[in-house]
């Protein structure tokens, strides 16, 4: 059997991983590269497999960048199901619908704004072609990397050699199948090259991937396809979220493996959710990376600096903006208010929720209290609202967005995207980036080159929107809200593998022969490697589209 690395492969999105058995061809995540555009062009490269022959898609939880290409995987042909927890599904069809019509939107936009800057317009799309010419030369050199036996390779060769994201366009000799029409002389009706700003997939697409959908139960294995027999557990990221197990035999007859895929894993203790489920064996591993050479301040240390920045808002009758993520972050972020406006530590100050899709996310965390930890459990049994900050001001549409820049303040701001790649949080930061009194606060993962992990960085002027800003507003940050376990919290993870776990199982312990490092950015992952491989476990960090044989 192989497995082939078609996403979150020395990067942090795009996950998707495809396994080929003798018998079966099994999905695990089928994300979207979100970030720079040399990374989102990526979504652009035909699938690496015919989608109709594909078996089955299982995945690890909600979060666009691990199912936002469903809807198009349908569209080429799909028709498999996709399995994954309740929780997880009713947050997907969220994120799905909107991201459909998100891009529906988006193409209408370029198109304006093509039809009114026809030179600029010719300069970006000819940038989007380079683009997508370097990472069709990306994915052929993963698939040309040798697909030799995964069985734990010390020191292999590609460590600390990673690809980089952006790669020299390659020469005039590319005649990709895509671009083979005449570029120039012909008649203007014929496309001569990918088209890269029509919508992926629309809203509709989106509405139609829905009916794929299969709701399993945490703990309860299943039989995927033949030979492949699937078990998710918690992994305590955001609702629903699961790190899949799987029994493999390859052919029949042959040998079984067990293959653990960790997902993104959450941090142990955060609130709401259960903590990630310990896994003590497995013959290959995928872990995440996100954090890999880094860790979080304690959960009381988060606390505290999230009221020391409130106050602060406070007293200078500021703005605090918060960007985060609708699924997951903003849950997090509510509870951890409503817990200090119950300890007194914070005045009531309001606040605008300007993400309907964060609100949406609320309802169906409301559906399933049986996913909540005990904290949480407990908090509401006694007339608690842990998932409510008790002044809130849900707002749904653009108008009252725009509008909340004209409110009294002191008020605080909690808006999506959570890197400030686009949504509405983009024209709070407009108003707020050369304003001495705002606060941005970020709580969540900065991807590389994103405008959060420049502003995280300290830069002192940005673009926004186009423009180049002054940055006078404050930036604070705080990792304690992650919704990843930092890098102490995987190797923890990790070490169930090796001495069994506490559970002590019956028989002697499985350890991986191989870990896979995955879903990080590569400065992450060259920090983690060592640290796993001195628990006694053999690593390799693939490259995207690498392909290994699993024996
Ligand atoms: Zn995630």
């Amino acid at each position: 059997m192989d497995l082939q690395f078609l996403g979150a492969a020395t990067t942090v999105t795009g996950s998707q991983y495809l396994l080929t058995t003798a018998r079966a061809r099994i999905l695990i995540d089928c994300g979207m590269f979100q970030g720079t555009p040399d990374e989102t062009i990526r979504n652009r490269v035909p699938f690496a497999y015919e989608p109709p022959r594909v078996d089955a898609l299982l995945l690890t939880h909600a979060h666009l960048d691990h199912c936002g290409l469903i809807p198009h995987l349908v569209a080429e042909g799909f028709a498999g199901p996709i399995y994954a927890t309740a929780g997880t599904l009713e947050l997907a069809a969220l994120v799905l619908l909107d991201s459909g019509r998100l891009q529906e939107e988006f193409a209408k936009r370029e198109m304006r704004w093509e039809h009114r800057h026809p030179d600029r317009a010719a300069a970006s799309n000819h940038q989007a072609q380079t683009d997508y010419a370097a990472a069709l030369d990306l994915a052929e050199a993963g698939e040309e990397l040798a697909g030799s036996p995964a069985t734990g390779r010390p020191g292999n060769h590609h460590t600390g050699e990673h690809v980089p994201t952006t790669v020299e366009p390659a020469g005039p000799q590319l005649a990709r199948p895509t671009d083979t029409a005449g570029r120039a002389g012909q008649a203007p009706e014929v496309e001569p090259e990918p088209e890269l700003e029509a919508p992926l997939y629309t809203e509709r697409d989106a509405r139609r991937s829905l009916r794929r959908f299969r709701p399993i139960r945490y703990d309860t294995e299943f039989e995927v396809a033949p030979g492949v027999h699937a078990t998710f557990l918690d992994a305590g990221h955001i609702l629903g979220s699961a790190i899949i197990r799987l029994r493999v035999q390859d052919g029949e007859g042959d040998p079984e493996r067990v293959l653990v895929f960790s997902g993104d894993l959450g941090r142990p203790g955060s609130p709401i959710l259960r903590d990630y489920t310990s896994v003590t064996e497995a013959d290959y591993l995928l872990v995440e990376s996100t954090y890999g050479g880094r860790e979080h301040e304690p959960e009381a240390e988060a606390m505290r600096i999230l009221a020391e920045t409130v106050r602060l808002v406070a007293e200078h009758d500021g703005v605090l903006l918060v960007p985060a993520f609708a699924i997951g972050r903003t849950q997090d972020l509510i509870w951890s208010l409503d817990r200090l406006i119950d300890q007194g530590a914070i005045p009531l100050l309001p606040l605008y929720l300007d993400s309907p899709m964060a609100s949406k996310a609320t309802d169906i965390y409301r559906r399933h209290p049986e996913y909540f930890d005990a904290e949480t459990t407990s908090l509401l049994r006694r007339g608690g609202t842990p998932l409510d900050y008790p002044k809130q001001i849900v707002t749904d549409d653009f108008q009252h967005s725009q509008a909340i820049a004209r409110a009294p303040r002191p008020y605080m701001i909690v808006s999506a995207n959570g890197m400030l790649t686009g949504g509405r949080v983009v024209g709070h930061l407009r108003d707020l980036i050369d304003d001495p009194s705002a606060v941005i606060l970020f709580v969540g993962y900065q991807g590389e080159g994103t405008l959060g992990a420049h502003l995280q960085a300290g830069a002192t002027t940005v673009k926004v929107e186009g423009a180049v800003r002054e940055v006078r507003c404050k930036i604070r940050s705080i990792s304690g809200f992650s919704a990843h376990a930092d890098e102490s919290e995987v190797l923890d993870w990790l070490r169930n593998f090796t001495a069994g776990g506490s559970g002590a199982p019956a028989r002697p312990s499985r350890a991986p022969r191989t870990v896979f490092i995955v879903h990080g950015d590569p400065e992450a992952q060259k920090a983690i490697e060592p640290k796993i491989r001195a628990l006694g476990l053999a690593t390799h960090i693939p490259e995207w589209h690498e392909r290994v044989t699993l024996e």
